[in-house]
Formats: structure tokens, C-alpha cells, sequence
């Protein structure tokens, strides 16, 4: 028997609906390329992304053909990531930050009809346009036309101003309703190896993401919150913040290119922010700025840190210095991206500060909705120890099944599980702790050695200010650890004294075998650490020849 529920479908316009019926006064403050403060509110969003849908069918999208984006955060892209997959096209978030070679192969590959920029890729988007003719039929540059460039674009590749767009189309539109899979935006990975892969996200995926993430275990958002997403909206979609969100009614401050610790000091209090996701580069930045400057945080209450490891100090510093908690999310594009998120248990109600300092620096137990485990080489499941560590495997409905391109299911195995490439422990009360990427995971005699551990034991030292461990060759180990660190500004690094740090906390053999300081380390336009880059670089570095 049926049960007897309606079943309206889970559609990205349903969101954006509820935002501007429910909570139509809702913030959305955005500082624009050009540096000026911009506000609207969910209601006027709705109205506008309406009169967007205009505008793209004007332009010749239809369902399902892909919208390119090459934008900060802000209100102009807000309406793309609303107006496109609400009338049934796909929003294709891409990252400038990547080699142009990369973001040309990316935007052929996905076959976007349509770019829609900042002013600030103009120069990129002159490189690269010549080789996405046979794709791209419009650039639209998100801007007033008092502050169009003049651009260079092939024959057949229009140039056009967005207000100029926006003003000429009215809002006269219904947000259709069709199957709730159907796709809803796309995003690259990364791609640290290999060309970048498309995770092709559908309506379901997104608004249950945007539900699973707004939980009080999880960002716990709500309509008197005031979030600054400073992971930007070409990257995984913001972390689900813009669905998010406009579900709960919590206003958006979104900071534009401006992403500088001075920058966003100002924003947070200016705007009364009371919470802000990001990087942990990120926010070195902006603790290195307010230790500067003597700066305070009149409004923050909340960091969300994900995307790499959250080194200790963070928790420490903002906790002791500024009454800030810091709170470490996992995920990755395959997985909407939120996969995990530490908040703490009743069993954890009486540790003491460092214990629990100790316990936030894991990755966080599972968002309900989503299934984990842990296996060895030959896949069979490791127990939930908080010692053993394997491959981690997920499962559930926003987790990608197969790449843009790629047969249905093909990123799967044959149970239905995603390989995360992670390498992670799991312990009795569920939370996760990434302890390595595979590919960068220390086998020395046959045994693994967490390099995510090592460098986070490196950075507790005080002359350290960025740490990576990555394995080099060895004749008897097969591959031993070795430490590269960059000194805190007016410090020096004795590697002999930075090795005393690890006494009592790792095995012995654990140790790295040598200390290489540097005056900087390399980063993915993600802004993780390029292990690749360092690998190369030091792979013959204990003088074992490959
Ligand atoms: P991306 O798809 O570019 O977001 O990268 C996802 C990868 O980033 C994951 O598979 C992890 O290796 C890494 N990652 C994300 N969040 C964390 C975290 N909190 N701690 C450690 N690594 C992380």
C-alpha cells in the first residue's frame, strides 16, 4: 500500500519560494568588485532571479543546457545559482582560480552556452575565448554598463552588460515543476591529478543537502543568524550556505573578492556577522591580522573550518583570544560537499578543555542521511576504534554516483559505496578523523603513518607557521617521512628542537626522518596544500634514488 502524503517534488525553486514568502525582509548584503556595499533581501532575490530566467531564455537556454559562472560572492551570482536550475537549466559554477588551460577544458567539456563573469576575469576570459567558440555563443558581464570593459571576443561570441539585460526583461515567469533529479548545477574537482572531474548535482541532491547541513548538530542556521560565506560559490556550491540559508531565512553577507584578513575584520563587524565558513588559510589570515592590528570581533560567534585539516592553534587562538568557536566540517564536490561535522555528544559533556580541543580537531560524525565506513586494502570493514585506519567509503543521497560524462553509477562499487580517496579512523561514539589523502599516506615497512598527524604535532610548536609531511623514498622502508615547514614571521626553526615536539605523542618510528625549512609552501587553487608539487620535489630527499 501507498502511503497517502502529497508528494510535491524537492525543486531549488521551492527554497527561493519559501525564502521570499517566509522571510521576505531577509539580508543579503554583497560588496561588490568595485568595493561598494549592495543589499537586497530574499523577496527582492526571488522577483529578480524570475526576471533573470527571462533574460537566459532570451539568450537561447533552455532545460538542462549549462550556465557557466566565473564570480565571486554575490548577489548577481545568487540569482544565477536560483534563476538557472529554477526554470530547469543547469548552473556551472567554475573556479578562476584554476591554470586557464584547466578552466578552458572545463568549460568545452561541460558545453556551457552561456558565460555569465565579474569584471575581474575579463583578462582571463580574453585568453581563453578564442578556444570556447565552438560552445560559448555569450559572455555576460555581471556589472552596470557604466562599468563595462571593452572586451576582444571571437566572431559569434555576443558581450553583454547584466543590468543592461536585467533592466530590458521583466519578471512575468512561474517556476515550472518537473522531476525533482533532474540536474541542477554542476561543479569541477579540484583535480590535483588528471583533468578535473564533473559532479552533476539534481534538484533532490541539493535541497536535502540544504536541510541536512541546517541542522543544530550542524551549522544550526536560523532566521536571526547573519552567515558570511567566505568558501565562494564557485567552489562546491559555497558549501550548500546560499540553498541553506534562504531555507531557514538567515542573511547572507557575501564578501566579494575581497577576502583579505583587513577586509574581512571590517565586513564581520560592519555587517553584525555572527558566523562565517571558510578555509583554514583563511583564517590564519585573518588571526595573523587581528594579533596585527589588535583588531576585535564585536558580533562572531561561530567559524566553520573545513576543506583541509583544522590546525589546533585555530581552535586555541579564537576560542582563548576572541570567545570565537571554531567548529571543523568534512566534505568534499563529490559530496554536495558536507559529509561530516564535529559537534559534541553527551559522552563528551565532561572532558576537560584540552581533551576537547583535542576531540575538535576530528572531522565530525556523519550528517544524518549519509552512511560511512572504514576498510583495509582487500575492503573488509575496520572496526570503529578510534585506532585503525582505512579507506573511507560513503553512501547516501547527495553523494555523486557516477562524473559528468561517465556511465550511471561507474564512480561506485559493486555495494553502492563511494571511495572517498580519505584515509580516516572512526571512533565508538562515530567521529571521523581524516588521517590522510591514499595517495598521501606514509607506507614505511608495511605499516601506514598518518601524515595529516604529523603535521598537525609540527604546528603546535611555536616557531612553526605551515607544515607539510610527505613520504620520500627509502632502500630498507620503503618510504619514510620527511617534515617541510615554513617559520612564523620573526622565528627561526631548529629542526632538532622542532622533533623534541613529538616526544610522548607519536611511536617512535613514526618520527620524520629529516626537517626541511622553507620560506613558503605550494597551494591548490583550493588553497590545500600541493603535495604532488612537494612530492616531486623531495621524493629522492633522504638520498635514496627512486
Ligand atoms: P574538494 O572536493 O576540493 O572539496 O576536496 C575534498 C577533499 O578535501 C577531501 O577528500 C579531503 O581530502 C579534503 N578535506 C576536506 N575537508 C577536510 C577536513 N576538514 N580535514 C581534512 N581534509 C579535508
Amino acid at each position: 500500500m501507498q502511503g497517502l502524503m502529497q508528494q510535491p517534488p524537492l525543486l531549488i525553486s521551492t527554497i527561493l519560494r519559501h525564502a521570499a514568502r517566509h522571510h521576505a525582509a531577509g539580508e543579503i548584503v554583497s560588496k561588490t568588485t568595485e568595493g561598494a556595499i549592495h543589499r537586497t533581501t530574499y523577496a527582492a532575490l526571488e522577483s529578480r532571479a524570475r526576471r533573470l530566467t527571462r533574460v537566459l531564455a532570451r539568450l537561447g537556454i533552455g532545460e538542462q543546457d549549462r550556465v557557466g559562472t566565473l564570480a565571486w560572492n554575490g548577489y548577481r551570482h545568487l540569482e544565477v545559482y536560483y534563476a538557472a536550475p529554477g526554470m530547469g537549466a543547469i548552473c556551472h559554477t567554475i573556479n578562476p582560480r584554476l591554470h586557464p588551460d584547466d578552466i578552458a577544458f572545463i568549460i568545452t567539456h561541460a558545453g556551457d552556452a552561456v558565460l555569465f563573469a565579474d569584471t575581474s576575469f575579463t583578462a582571463l576570459l580574453e585568453t581563453i575565448a578564442p578556444r570556447l567558440k565552438d560552445c560559448v555563443r555569450a559572455i555576460v558581464l555581471m556589472t552596470e554598463s557604466a562599468n563595462m570593459p571593452a572586451l576582444a571576443l571571437p566572431s559569434g561570441m555576443a558581450l553583454h552588460c547584466y543590468d543592461d539585460l536585467m533592466d530590458a526583461a521583466d519578471d512575468d515567469f512561474t517556476w515550472p515543476s518537473f522531476e525533482e533529479t533532474t540536474a541542477s548545477a554542476l561543479c569541477y574537482t579540484s583535480g590535483t591529478t588528471g583533468r578535473p572531474k564533473g559532479v552533476l548535482y539534481s534538484h533532490r541532491s541539493t535541497v536535502l543537502h540544504a536541510y541536512a547541513i541546517s541542522m543544530p548538530d550542524v551549522l544550526c542556521l536560523r532566521a536571526t543568524d547573519r552567515i558570511l560565506p567566505v568558501v565562494p560559490m564557485f567552489h562546491v556550491n559555497a558549501w550548500g550556505i546560499p540553498y541553506g540559508a534562504a531555507l531557514a531565512g538567515t542573511s547572507l553577507v557575501l564578501p566579494g573578492r575581497h577576502l583579505d584578513g583587513a577586509s574581512l575584520h571590517a565586513l564581520l563587524n560592519a555587517e553584525r556577522v555572527n558566523f562565517t565558513c571558510g578555509v583554514p588559510t583563511v583564517w590564519m589570515v585573518l588571526l595573523a591580522h587581528l594579533r596585527a592590528t589588535g583588531g576585535r570581533l564585536d558580533t562572531l560567534r561561530r567559524i566553520m573550518t573545513g576543506g583541509s585539516a583544522c590546525p589546533p592553534l585555530l581552535i586555541e587562538a579564537f576560542g582563548a583570544e576572541h570567545g570565537v568557536a571554531v567548529e571543523h566540517g568534512w566534505g568534499m564536490t563529490e559530496l554536495s560537499p558536507v559529509g561530516t561535522y564535529n559537534t559534541p555528544k553527551p559522552v563528551h559533556a565532561d572532558l576537560g578543555t584540552a581533551e576537547r580541543d583535542h576531540l575538535m580537531l576530528k572531522q565530525g560524525r556523519v550528517l544524518a542521511g549519509i552512511d560511512m565506513k572504514i576498510v583495509d586494502g582487500d575492503g573488509r570493514e575496520l572496526p570503529w576504534d578510534g585506532a585503525a585506519f582505512g579507506d573511507l567509503k560513503v553512501c547516501g543521497p547527495w553523494v555523486c554516483s557516477a562524473y559528468y560524462g561517465d556511465a550511471p553509477g561507474s564512480a561506485l562499487d559493486t555495494d553502492g559505496w563511494f571511495a572517498t580517496g580519505d584515509v580516516a579512523t572512526i571512533d565508538p561514539d562515530g567521529l571521523m578523523e581524516i588521517t590522510d589523502r591514499s595517495k598521501d599516506v606514509i607506507k614505511s615497512g608495511g605499516e601506514w603513518i598518518s601524515s595529516i598527524t604529523l603535521e598537525n604535532i609540527a604546528l603546535s610548536h611555536p616557531d612553526v607557521a605551515e607544515a607539510a609531511v610527505i613520504a620520500a623514498h627509502h632502500p630498507k622502508w620503503d618510504e619514510r617521512p620527511v617534515l617541510i615547514v615554513v617559520a612564523r614571521e620573526g622565528r627561526t626553526i631548529d629542526p632538532e628542537d622542532l622533533l623534541r615536539v613529538y616526544a610522548g605523542k607519536v611511536a617512535k618510528w613514526w618520527l620524520p626522518d629529516a626537517v626541511v625549512v622553507v620560506p613558503e609552501l605550494p597551494h591548490t587553487a583550493t588553497g590545500k596544500l600541493q603535495k604532488t608539487a612537494l612530492r616531486a620535489r623531495y621524493r629522492d630527499h633522504l638520498g635514496a634514488g627512486g
